[in-house]
């Protein structure tokens, strides 16, 4: 049994990894409303009472353990704000496709990850959340999909509300975990 403890500091977030290798911590990020929390619940696993999630998932045919962190809007303090820069293994920046100034926050968060992590290649998922809301819609798929090209990561659109491409969108990070992870042992 692994301890998670996002309390004191999150440096201290230490998977011992008992029944996998390795526990991937997976941060959202995202303005306020657009779905972070909704997109975590679906994703579902034991929350600790503390916004992370904790959850195995197979992918491609092989087991990957998931920490999922919904604190960025926690406390509303810098501080956590920094942490959640420093500590995660991928992000998943989520704007609503019905809400312009959200896709634009999206564009702020991955500059201020890339000054964060400097010279590491974290992946990154753009999330463009709330797809079934199509009378609504303010960022067309085109936008979303080129914003994801100039910003270098991965692009997905999901519905919380209909679980719509949530089961991909976590598998889309298993795999870019992987992915990079490999290119570095090599
Ligand atoms: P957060 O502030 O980013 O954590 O956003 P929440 O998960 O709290 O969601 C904000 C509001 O948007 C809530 O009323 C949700 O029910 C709603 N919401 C979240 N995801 C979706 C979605 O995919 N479709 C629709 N129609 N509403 C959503
Ligand atoms: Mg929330």
């Amino acid at each position: 049994h692994r301890d998670s403890c996002a309390s004191d500091s999150s440096d201290s977030v230490i998977s011992t990894g008992s029944e996998t290798d390795q526990v991937y911590k997976v941060v959202l990020l995202g303005e306020h409303g657009v779905g972070k929390s909704s997109l975590a619940r679906v994703f579902g696993g034991v929350e600790d009472g503390r916004n992370t999630y904790d959850r195995s998932i197979i992918v491609d045919e092989e087991e990957a353990s998931i920490l999922l962190y919904d604190v960025w809007e926690q406390d509303n303090n810098q501080w956590m704000k920094e942490q959640c820069m420093k500590m995660g293994d991928a992000y998943i920046i989520v704007y609503s496709v019905t809400d312009k100034s959200s896709f634009e926050k999206a564009s702020e968060l991955r500059i201020q990850l890339r000054r964060a992590r400097q010279s590491e290649n974290i992946p990154i998922i753009l999330v463009g959340n709330k797809s079934d809301l199509v009378r609504s819609r303010e960022v067309s798929v085109d936008e979303g999909s080129a914003c994801a090209v100039v910003f270098d990561c991965k692009f997905i659109e999901t519905s919380a509300s209909l679980h719509h491409n949530v089961q991909a969108l976590f598998e889309g990070i298993v795999r870019q975990i992987r992915l990079r992870k490999d290119s570095k042992e090599e």
